[in-house]
């Protein structure tokens, strides 16, 4: 597994979904230099909800949209599971 590119990831994801997420995002080097595009705002943006829901949540109280709903993370949970959720299947 490529752990070497800079991926961030939810606290409340298990291991499994982790690794097949990130392998998701692995897989999406597809899009060539768009993706550094993606990587960046992908890592900006789980800051940024660090930072919401530490600073901002607790005075608003709005919550934020689910994590997988802007359509990189989504097609990061889509491609990865496809690539390796049968794989983690029969292994277990
Ligand atoms: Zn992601």
């Amino acid at each position: 597994m490529d752990c070497g590119m800079f991926f961030v990831v939810g606290k409340d994801c298990t291991y499994k979904s982790l690794m097949c997420h990130e392998m998701g995002h692995a897989l999406q080097w597809f899009w060539g230099p768009l993706f550094v595009f993606i990587a960046l705002w992908s890592a900006g943006r789980y800051w940024w909800r660090e930072f919401y829901e530490a600073v901002i949540y607790p005075r608003n109280k709005k919550p934020l949209p689910p994590y997988d709903s802007i359509w990189f993370e989504r097609e990061a949970t889509q491609w990865g599971w496809n690539k390796c959720g049968k794989f983690y299947d029969a292994a277990e």
